[in-house]
């Protein structure tokens, strides 16, 4: 008799929605095994902006997600746009240049209305994401399309509630136990977990084992063989945990490796953050206003058209650009008129001023005479019309080579600051296989018995960017999946 009926590896969102999934579809002994000391806990899931990205076709659709939300926002549902499952399947498909796995997209999709509901229901707290996608002109809060909705007090408050809701389902949490390899029978059945914890090496079995434990994002030699230079010198934005320990053993057990191998989500932050996320400052060092601002690297050139799209739909590939850029390093440029639309979170840096846009290039470690080049040019490329951050403006630059295709205003209301980024990694999107039950499938494209993935192990969703929030979304899809799938076992 096995001791577990599942036991579920990692401890960030997807484990837990797939730890609470199988006890509610009455698997009796749920142990979730967690790499981790008890103080760092959580994964990424802890370091999140805590949103969840879904589709739903009327604002009063989130009522009974936020039914007090109009505390927060008085006019919150006036406010708020439709995100129909067609608009999430747009941006998806767009962001990932139609590479997203047409199924596991479609499962994601189709059934994140009805799990963000049955997140709600295990106890997970949501509120209106003001801080992280509200735009606030006449008065009036917008938001960016489908980011509208986050876990009360972020990531940090997503993981605490979910260890609480554990702790009220009896779903056992073993600490410092990291799986190492996964235990088959002859006939290939996975049939439980070989883990190191504080007493050495052993033993669990169980009927089912579910593998949540994040992908490779803090190994830096995986970083190096699958992503290449310069990822090996990234700095991680959250957990220092996810080593690719369950891709290994999946792929050692037989399992189809999966989606894009070479890709990642990177974001612009801070230059000075710390080498792995801080547990207090989480997601306080993204830099995710350069829509309104200018964006040049170590040479003074420009690299990117900051006004290609929305902030949520270009920042995950961003990252990656900027620390390909010379020193992996790049500054954004604001002047006043905009700095009252940047995030809260840039209030965390320490941006460089002066009063001209001149002194300015001649403050930052730039090639001064190209640094000034390229914002002369900008400025006599910008054309006039009417700034709307709320909408894709249209106001573009003309004539650049690079242009910058909305939100294009001149630098013209001193004082102006630049914040120097680099490129952080978030998480990697290579994975493995999983079928519609998020059965882990073999390299023969059949399923291996007794095992089961979600979240970041999920390969074939992402590619290249992705549009934010879709991260906890998926772990959360997949994770219930894979919770019931692994109690009928
Ligand atoms: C700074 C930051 C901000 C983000 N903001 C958002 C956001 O607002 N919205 C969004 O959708 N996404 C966001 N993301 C991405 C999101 O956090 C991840 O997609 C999501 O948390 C992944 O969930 P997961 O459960 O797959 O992995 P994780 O939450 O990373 O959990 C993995 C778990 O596995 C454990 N583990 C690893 N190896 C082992 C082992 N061998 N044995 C046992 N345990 C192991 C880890 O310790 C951890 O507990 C953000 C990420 C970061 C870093």
């Amino acid at each position: 008799m096995p001791d577990y009926d599942v036991i579920v590896v990692g401890a960030g969102n997807a484990a837990m929605a797939a730890a609470m999934s199988a006890r509610e579809q009455g698997a009796g002994r749920v142990v979730v095994l967690e790499k981790a000391t008890e103080a760092l806990r959580g994964g990424n899931t802890h370091y999140s902006g805590g949103l969840f990205r879904f589709a739903f076709d009327r604002a009063e659709d989130l009522r009974p997600l936020v039914p007090d939300v109009e505390r927060q926002v008085s006019d919150f549902f006036t406010t708020v746009e439709p995100y129909p499952i067609d608009h999430f399947r747009a941006d998806l498909h767009r962001v990932t240049e139609g590479r997203t796995d047409p199924e596991l997209s479609e499962i994601l999709l189709g059934r994140s209305y009805d799990t963000v509901r049955w997140i709600a229901a295990q106890g997970v707290v949501l509120e209106a994401a003001v801080s992280l996608s509200a735009v606030k002109v006449d008065g009036k809060i917008r938001w960016s399309p489908g980011a509208i909705l986050r876990a009360q007090h972020e990531g940090v408050g997503l993981s605490r509630m979910w260890f609480d809701i554990a702790a009220r389902r009896g779903v056992e949490i073993r600490y410092e136990t990291g799986a190492v390899s996964l235990l088959q029978d002859r006939r290939g059945r996975v049939t439980g977990v070989g883990v190191r914890d504080r007493e050495g090496y052993q033993e669990l079995p169980a009927q089912a084992v579910v593998l949540g434990c994040g992908g490779f994002e803090s190994n830096p030699e995986w970083r190096a063989r699958y992503l290449g230079r310069p990822w090996d010198h990234a700095k991680v934005r959250g957990t220092r945990y996810n080593t690719g320990d369950g891709l290994r053993m999946a792929i050692e057990a037989g399992a189809l490796p999966y989606g894009q191998w070479t890709g990642c989500h990177s974001t612009p932050i801070d230059a000075d953050a710390p080498p792995y996320g801080d547990r207090k400052l989480t997601d306080k060092s993204n830099r995710l206003s350069y829509p309104y601002g200018v964006l040049v690297n170590r040479l003074g050139r420009r690299f990117f058209d900051e006004g290609e799209d929305f902030q949520f739909y270009t920042y995950a590939k961003l990252g990656g650009i900027i620390l390909g850029q010379p020193g992996g390093m790049a500054y954004q440029i604001f002047d006043q008129k905009v700095t009252v639309l940047l995030e809260g979170r840039y209030k965390t840096g320490h941006p460089i001023a002066a009063d001209t846009v001149r002194e300015l290039m001649g403050k930052l470690p730039v090639d001064h005479v190209a640094g000034r080049e390229t914002i002369e040019a900008y400025q006599a490329a910008v054309s006039s019309g009417r700034f709307d951050p709320t909408i894709k403006d249209g106001l573009a630059t003309k004539g650049l080579d690079l242009p910058k295709s909305n939100w294009a205003q001149p630098l013209d209301t001193p004082p102006f600051v630049a914040y120097a980024v680099t490129g952080g990694i978030t998480f990697t999107f290579g994975g493995v296989r999983i079928d519609e039950r998020a059965r882990v499938m073999s390299t023969a494209w059949v399923p291996i018995p007794g095992l089961f993935a979600c979240g970041e192990m999920v390969g074939g969703l992402f590619h290249i960017n992705y549009p934010g929030g879709s991260g906890l979304m998926s772990g959360a899809v997949f994770g219930r999946l894979a919770g019931a799938s692994a109690a009928g076992e």
